[in-house]
């Protein structure tokens, strides 16, 4: 590898690098705006140190593309032009985040002040369906958070899809999700077909990583420098953040904590192994050691479900279930504590069904990771519950296209002015 290949892509030299260097400009000033409560072109012209001339024709083109608002003139500024007020459009692009988890569906639309717009979720067991079946579901929702969008004058810039296994982001393909049954599911390809307009970016990604994503950017946490974010659900997922940066792995399949083995000889698990987490701290597995049937329509949220009756049981001190919840709690701690050991974090967010149970799983996961965590004494771990529960993914999946649009404004105006031309 050369110095070069390791240069970040806007910073390379090439042709086009006047386009480039418009683009990175354009993205300059659209994350000032989005980062600042209402600011002037001179305030941003000396925030970036980009001449006052130049800033005005880059917020001129935002505006153009919808991107920024102006709220109009500052009375103050009696002498010369009056200084008008620039905040993200809230009225324009939106992000369009879909879920598709084992036991439910979700979408979200989030604007591109980080505000969700519409948000709904469909309890239902997506199990011994085809993939066909339950993304043609996810589909019709979609749909209908496209209509509620366009009856606002929001316009949907981009979607996001969060599945419960391996991504292969690059291609949009689905490997494995070992909870549904499925193997290569050309998941970005079924959506980009069958929503319009077409053309429509389709982005596809974990849903651990894109809560971890939903609880970073939204979860209104001060210091979330190195976290990991578990979802407990039917499976376990994680999302690691260093830096304010999801870690992917090589392949991108970094964080599957469901897999990681926490009994040598435990139960067979789906992906073929034993003893691994999800077995015995997954939401069926909790369910099972609490005598509670771990079947169709367990998610939270469900009045009558299996999940409303564990909560009903751990309030009331029932003791099965309160030893169902400890034994998990352990489970959750041995895995999670290696993980920190290993990647160096120092806060564990509790997402998902872990959301509800943080008072009782709290005491046995905070024990496990101080007796196991070498670098406790010094640093101790954070035990978080999570500040949006089940919605993290789906808030995420819709703020991964809003960061997108924000990161990149050039690709909005560049689209923008085909479909004008
Ligand atoms: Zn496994």
């Amino acid at each position: 590898l050369t110095w070069e290949a390791a240069v970040p892509v806007g910073l390379r030299r090439s042709p086009a690098r006047q386009d480039s260097l418009r683009a990175h400009n354009l993205a300059l000033v659209l994350q000032q705006i989005a980062t600042s409560e209402a600011l002037s072109r001179a305030r941003i012209a000396s925030l970036t140190g980009l001449t006052k001339a130049t800033v005005s024709s880059l917020v001129d083109d935002l505006v153009q593309a919808g991107l920024v608002t102006e709220l109009g003139p500052e009375a103050r500024g009696a002498i010369g032009r009056p200084a008008s007020a620039l905040t993200l459009n809230r009225v324009g692009l939106v992000g369009l985040g879909i879920e598709v988890n084992v036991d439910y569906l979700a979408v979200c639309v989030t604007d591109l002040a980080g505000t969700a717009r519409y948000l709904r979720t469909r309890i239902g067991d997506n199990r011994r369906q085809s993939p066909g079946q339950v993304l043609g579901r996810a589909v019709r929702m979609a749909r209908s958070a496209m209509d509620a969008a366009a009856a606002e004058g929001l316009t949907v810039a981009g979607l996001a899809i969060a599945v419960p296994g391996l991504v292969e982001a690059e291609q949009g393909l689905l490997r494995l999700a070992p909870n549904l049954g499925w193997t290569d599911v050309l998941v970005g390809d079924f959506l980009a077909d069958r929503l319009t307009p077409p053309g429509l970016p389709v982005l596809v990604d974990n849903e651990a990583n894109l809560a971890a994503l939903g609880e970073l950017w939204f979860g209104g946490h001060e210091d979330l420098a190195g976290f990991v974010h578990v979802s407990g659900e039917v499976g376990v997922g994680a999302g690691i953040v260093v830096g304010r940066e999801l870690f992917r792995g090589v392949r991108g399949f970094a964080g599957e904590v469901g897999h990681v083995s926490v009994q040598s000889d435990g139960p067979r698990c789906r992906c073929g192994a034993r003893g691994c987490l999800e077995q015995v701290a997954g939401q069926e597995a909790i369910l099972r050691a609490a005598g509670l049937a771990g079947e169709a329509g367990t998610s939270m949220g469900q009045p009558g479900g299996s999940v409303a009756e564990l909560l009903a049981r751990a309030r009331a001190g029932e003791p099965r279930t309160l030893r169902a919840i400890h034994s998990a709690g352990h489970a959750l701690g041995i895995a999670v504590a290696a993980l920190v050991n290993v990647v160096d974090l120092d806060t564990v967010v509790l997402g998902g069904l872990y959301t509800v149970l943080e008072p009782w799983l709290r005491e046995p996961l905070a024990r496990e990771l101080s007796e196991r965590v070498l670098a406790q004494p010094w640093s101790p771990v954070r035990v978080l519950a999570s500040r949006l529960g089940p919605d993290a993914a789906v808030r995420g999946a819709a703020g991964a296209v809003v960061k997108r649009v924000l990161s990149d404004p050039a690709a909005v105006l560049g689209s923008a002015g085909r479909r004008g031309g």
